[in-house]
């Protein structure tokens, strides 16, 4: 009932509008008109506008990394939610590790971008994980329900049907290190049973959650195959086009 989602978050690469185009163009030649399997492609936010064209014609979806909450005003770097609509983009992350603990984004600030996001008719992909000392002191999920709670404050029950959630250990992030299947359905599965108590369980059962942390081609199927893993939110992996499309051939 929930279909597979499978999204490219290309960080701060690749250096060049070429590079990012090629990349593109090959993945929506190894997707062409499949519609089984969700996909979207995160590149830097100077090359949305161009990508929103190169994949026209495409079930492939454009998302942003990252947003400003506010409409417009004296945000000096940042960005709207209306401008990313503008350019094309269909999908927002929110809430990154690398900016929660690489920028200092608050759940609080958070928050507000996800209501900004979903106002201007953007799926944000909320991202939510702990890190390696949480995990081994055992707070992975108070960490994970703390992050549901602050950035997750004040939505309304069908709106979170439409919120992407992106679980992503952050001792998982780039570093090979995947968590097996295992621990992330463990994970997957709290955050579902929270989202029940939050809302409902018909809204949990809608509400896909995507893992990501060192997800490749060769893992990926595995992790796809539990029951609360309905995508991945792929780093690395999607800077090539062979490497993202053998992740989308194993969510088929
Ligand atoms: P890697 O796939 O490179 O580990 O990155 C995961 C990630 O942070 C996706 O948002």
């Amino acid at each position: 009932m929930r279909p597979l989602f499978i999204a490219g978050n290309w960080k701060m690469n690749p250096n060049t509008e070429a590079d990012a185009v090629a990349l593109a163009e090959a993945v929506k030649a190894g997707v062409g008109q499949d519609h089984a399997v969700r996909v979207a492609l995160c590149p830097p936010s100077v090359y949305l506008h161009r990508l929103d064209s190169a994949l026209s014609n495409s079930p492939i979806g454009v998302g942003a990394q990252n947003m400003h909450p506010e409409p417009s005003g004296a945000y000096t770097g940042e960005l709207s939610a209306a401008m990313l609509v503008d350019v094309g983009c269909t999908h927002v992350i929110l809430g990154h590790s690398e900016r929660r603990h690489g920028l200092g984004e608050t759940d609080a600030f958070i928050n507000r971008k996800l209501h900004a996001a979903l106002k201007a008719g953007l799926i944000p992909i909320l991202c939510i994980g702990e890190t390696l000392e949480e995990r081994e002191q055992g707070r992975t999920e108070a960490v994970v329900a703390s992050q549901l709670d602050g950035s997750l404050d004040g939505l309304e029950a069908e709106p979170m049907a439409g919120v992407v959630l992106a679980y992503e250990p952050v001792w998982a992030i780039g570093t090979g290190r995947t968590a097996t299947p295992e621990q992330a359905q463990e994970v997957h599965a709290f955050i579902r049973g929270r989202l029940a108590e939050k809302f409902s369980e018909a809204i949990a059962a809608r509400v896909v959650i995507q893992y990501g942390g060192s997800v490749k081609a060769d893992n990926a199927a595995d992790l796809l195959a539990r029951p609360d893993i309905d995508g991945a939110l792929v780093g690395g992996a999607s800077l090539k086009a062979p490497g993202f499309l053998g992740i989308i051939e194993a969510a088929r």
